[in-house]
């Protein structure tokens, strides 16, 4: 996996998702964060050519990303949100889950692993009492995810602050807490 950020504000993730498949993500800051003007436009398909623009002058040496991008099959572009926490998510036998819940910026890399634990604790409290468990369910997610797209949405705003040498610290904490380094 390739995380890369310019002297810009574009910023270039990459991982293999496949034995030859790339999925790659290019994150470039076009306005202020704030509510969009219209609705949201999801999804909409983008050349190569509007993507390298914002890597112009980019030299990565030991990585093509002028050929990563060029020869991908599907480019798709979409607006990074987050919203602010509902105050509930819903009533009687109607309730809210993943992202419909709780959309966050994927800063933290995080809003499926909420998606899960959601899945997790529904099911849990669903399996003590139905409905009256609905209830259960939101009142723990919805404190437990309000306080993540907070974090998140502090992670986005400070991300210019971090350093080179905190970004490796947090990495290697994540890696050794996660077992993702064997020794
Ligand atoms: C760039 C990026 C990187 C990310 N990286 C990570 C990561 O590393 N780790 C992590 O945990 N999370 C990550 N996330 C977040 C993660 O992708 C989402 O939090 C997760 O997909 C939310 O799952 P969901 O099932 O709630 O919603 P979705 O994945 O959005 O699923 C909703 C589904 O419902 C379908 N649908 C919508 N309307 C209808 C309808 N009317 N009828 C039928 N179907 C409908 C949609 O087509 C979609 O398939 C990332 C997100 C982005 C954008």
């Amino acid at each position: 996996m390739i995380l890369v950020r310019g002297g810009g504000k574009a910023e270039l993730i990459a991982y293999p998702i496949g034995p030859s498949l790339v999925n790659w993500v290019a994150m470039v800051p076009v306005a202020e964060p704030g509510p969009l003007p219209g609705d949201a436009n999801w999804n909409r398909p983008a050349s190569a050519q509007e993507v390298l623009r914002h890597f112009d002058g980019w030299d990565l040496g030991w990585f093509d990303l002028p050929g990563l991008i060029g020869n991908s099959a599907t480019i798709l572009e979409y607006p990074m949100v987050d919203r602010d926490p509902l105050p509930s998510w819903g009533e009687g036998r109607v309730t809210l889950l993943g992202d419909a819940a709780h959309p966050m910026y994927p800063v933290g890399a995080n809003g499926a692993s909420q998606a899960i634990v959601d899945a997790r604790v529904l099911a849990d409290e669903l399996a003590r009492d139905f409905p009256a468990g609905l209830a259960g369910y939101e009142s723990t997610r919805r404190k437990a995810t309000s306080a993540v797209v907070a974090a998140n949405r502090e992670m986005q705003r400070t991300v210019d602050e971090r350093s080179r040498r905190e970004l490796l610290r947090i990495t290697e904490t994540y890696r050794r807490d996660t077992g993702a380094v064997r020794s």
